[in-house]
């Protein structure tokens, strides 16, 4: 599809009205939200079939609310919307997601929104490795009513997702972090307007004896069709007072749960060997943020 093959564009009130219009249309539509990968796909000829668009900016789901037992964020919320949250830029719990915030180019961070980079389930993206390393929720909208899907079980495949066909994400929640916790994540790309070759996060809650009580491990990037959590690492990590040598095997960890991908970009020799070294410069990233040294 291009633009010159759209046959309709909506531009919907409501959230029942966009079922209406997926359930209507089928296969043959399309979300809109910031258009920034839709454009991408549609300028690629990728999007065979698809001729009818449906905007979703006119359903007022850009609020982003911090409460006290989290984040709830709108679908709609612009990538600089999010970074600009004072929590997100100073609570070391989510520093994973500030730094991811910090990739986009600044045309993108206003563009995009948190739904789309979501919905997208393109593995090269960003925010997906952070949500899922900090431990995020989904909300959707459909025919029968709301969900609440675990960032973990809503990747299906490559550019899949779990949504069903006449449903559409409304928003992601983040629950309040414990306290003695820090998260950072790390991307690997070729130059700044570049996707991630690889990308890693960890976030940790560390004991008052300096021992790792839960971690999160979560990589993506390509070193799997969908973005994902190291098992092997976080058990690793788990239960361990942090020393020195620790980081450099929890990298080595995560090679138990990657299958990374082969492209143009990155062998998946390449992606595996970085995937060790993003996730102990995470790791290290984000003990560093603990005891206040980043
Ligand atoms: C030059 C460039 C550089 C980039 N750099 C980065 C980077 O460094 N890091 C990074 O993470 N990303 C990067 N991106 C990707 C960018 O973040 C995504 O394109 C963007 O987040 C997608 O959001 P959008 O609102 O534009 O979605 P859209 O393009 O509108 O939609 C994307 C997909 O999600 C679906 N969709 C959107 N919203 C919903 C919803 N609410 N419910 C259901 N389905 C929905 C659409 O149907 C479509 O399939 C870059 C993109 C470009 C073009």
């Amino acid at each position: 599809m291009s633009l010159t093959t759209l046959e309709n564009y909506f531009l919907p009130g409501s959230g029942g009205e966009v079922v209406q219009l997926l359930q209507e249309y089928g296969e043959r539509a399309m979300i809109l939200a910031g258009g920034s990968f839709v454009h991408g796909l549609a300028a690629r000829n990728l999007l065979p079939g698809v001729d009818v668009f449906i905007d979703i900016q006119k359903l007022g789901l850009a609020d982003i609310v911090a409460g006290s037992g989290g984040l709830e964020i709108g679908a709609m919320a612009r990538l600089a919307d999010l970074a600009s949250v004072s929590e997100i830029r100073e609570d070391a719990a989510w520093g994973a997601l500030s730094d991811a915030l910090r990739c986009p180019p600044v045309q993108i961070m206003n563009t995009a929104t948190v739904g789309g980079n979501i919905a997208a389930a393109c593995p090269y993206f960003d925010l997906p490795t952070a949500f899922l390393a900090i431990g995020a929720s989904v909300r959707t909208e459909g025919s029968s009513g709301s969900r609440e899907i675990d960032l973990e079980d809503f990747f299906t495949g490559l550019f899949e997702n779990s949504l069903a066909q006449e449903e559409f994400l409304t928003g992601v929640a983040l629950s309040r972090p414990e306290p003695g916790s820090a998260s950072a994540f790390v991307k690997l790309e070729t130059n700044a307007n570049d996707l991630a070759i690889v990308n890693a996060a960890v976030h940790m809650t560390v004991d008052e004896s300096g021992a790792c009580q839960a971690a999160r491990v979560a990589l993506g990037g390509g070193v799997n069709e969908i973005p994902l959590r190291s098992a092997a690492a976080e058990k690793l990590l788990t239960g361990q007072v942090i020393t020195d040598e620790l980081p450099a095997k929890v990298g080595q960890a995560v090679q138990a749960d990657i299958s990374p991908m082969a492209d143009h970009r990155a062998s998946a020799e390449y992606r595996s060997a970085m995937a060790s070294v993003l996730t102990e410069r995470a790791l290290r990233s984000a003990i560093a943020r603990m005891t206040g040294g980043n």
